[in-house]
């Protein structure tokens, strides 16, 4: 893993899959996917279930073969339509499962140990242990670990092989939801700290978001977007990322010559775009006061008839007085009240997309 991640400044591509697919029966797992990972980079494959994450990681680790497309692995064709195809041990791949597949009646040295060629092992598996934070537990039986700690011995393991990448799937699934939180800024210290190339899957977007350098959204198969957290999240392609990724009001709008006109004011958008958009906002874009927006702004005026308090922040439904009902997100302090005559206005990031005919809604 000691390459480095760029070429002349470019990102370098670790793993590239073209037009892949794969069928089970009639279910089209994967379909024509698109998907490059960058070397150094963790990758979230993220989707619904059943939108074929799982099956496009088992594509890379060699575990199915595809029907379509080609899979390249630093530059190296691992599989294609022409017949190649590397098996799974050849691939240099490091895989870390739900389970994490270790030897419950061997050591942590010795579960480590094991993925090392002979006589590399004594010499490995004590930096590999203090990489992942269990320098002191070698000699512990696998089933005295905690779950967080047998994830640890996994990662470790998978990284003893010194592969080309690393897949994980659904790598915190097994862990509460206290633990969860922890792990994932450890996993992720130890993957940047060993600069490993890692793809994970999730259908969790806080767990993606928060993890990964960038997040590949899949559909049904296909790839939907992909870019940076900040980018899927606060500039989604699409109303379903939108909707997928977090809370999103979605306000319908006339688009004319570069303006939007919507509910709440107007907007600059994409000149290309005419007649019916949607403008898309999270709730936590729109700002809320008793009076006038900061700098005059527009702003609309909007009665307060639901509040969700969360402590940390308040999940505030406001009516405008066009009837359009918008959910706010406000820091917890000060209150809010159902009653409470209110102003709001934009003031973080909103999408506008050309509006989607039902009809064209796929499924
Ligand atoms: P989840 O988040 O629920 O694990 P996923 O996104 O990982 O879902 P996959 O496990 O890749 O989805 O499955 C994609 C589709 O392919 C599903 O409809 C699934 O039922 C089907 N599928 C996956 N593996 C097989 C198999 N071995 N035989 C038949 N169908 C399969």
């Amino acid at each position: 893993m000691s390459s480095p991640a760029t070429d002349n400044g470019q990102p370098r591509t670790a793993i590239s899959c073209r037009g892949l697919g794969k069928r089970f029966g009639d279910v089209a797992a994967v379909a024509g996917l698109d998907l490059e990972a960058e070397a150094g980079a963790i990758t979230a494959l993220l989707g619904p279930s059943g939108c074929g994450k799982t099956t496009t990681l088992r594509l890379i680790a060699g575990f199915e073969r595809p029907d379509a497309g080609s899979i390249e692995l630093g530059g190296r064709t691992i599989s294609d339509a022409g017949g190649a195809f590397v098996p799974p041990e050849r691939r240099r791949i490091g895989l870390v499962f739900q389970d994490y597949a270790l030897f419950p009646h061997l050591d942590v040295a010795a579960n480590v140990a094991y993925a090392l060629p002979r006589g590399e092992a004594e010499s490995r598996v004590g930096g590999l242990l203090d990489l992942v934070g269990l320098g002191d537990l070698g000699t512990r039986r696998v089933n005295e670990l905690s779950g967080g700690q047998q994830q640890r011995v996994a990662l470790a393991r998978a990284l003893a092989a010194d592969p080309e990448a690393i897949l994980l799937d659904e790598p915190f699934s097994n862990l509460d939801a206290s633990l969860r939180d922890r792990m994932r800024r450890e996993l992720r210290a130890i993957l940047v700290e060993a600069g490993a190339t890692a793809i994970f899957v999730t259908h969790d977007q806080e767990e993606a978001l928060s993890l990964a350098d960038r997040v590949a959204v899949m559909r049904g198969g296909g790839l939907e977007q992909v870019g940076t957290p900040e980018e899927v999240y606060e500039r989604p392609v699409s109303r379903w990322v939108a909707e997928f990724l977090g809370e999103a009001e979605v306000l319908p709008a006339r688009a004319h010559r570069g303006s939007v006109e919507c509910a709440l004011g107007s907007l600059s958008a994409d000149p290309g775009l005419e007649g019916q958009v949607e403008v898309i906002v999270r709730p936590e874009s729109l700002g809320l006061g008793s009076g006038p927006a900061p700098g005059n702004a527009s702003s609309s005026r909007a009665v307060v008839v639901e509040r969700d308090f969360y402590g940390h922040d308040q999940l505030l439904h406001l009516e405008l007085d066009s009837g359009l009902r918008l959910r706010c997100r406000r820091p917890g302090f000060p209150a809010w009240h159902p009653g409470d005559h209110v102003r709001v206005w934009l003031e973080g990031p909103v999408t506008v997309l050309p509006a989607v005919r039902p009809s064209a809604v796929p499924q």
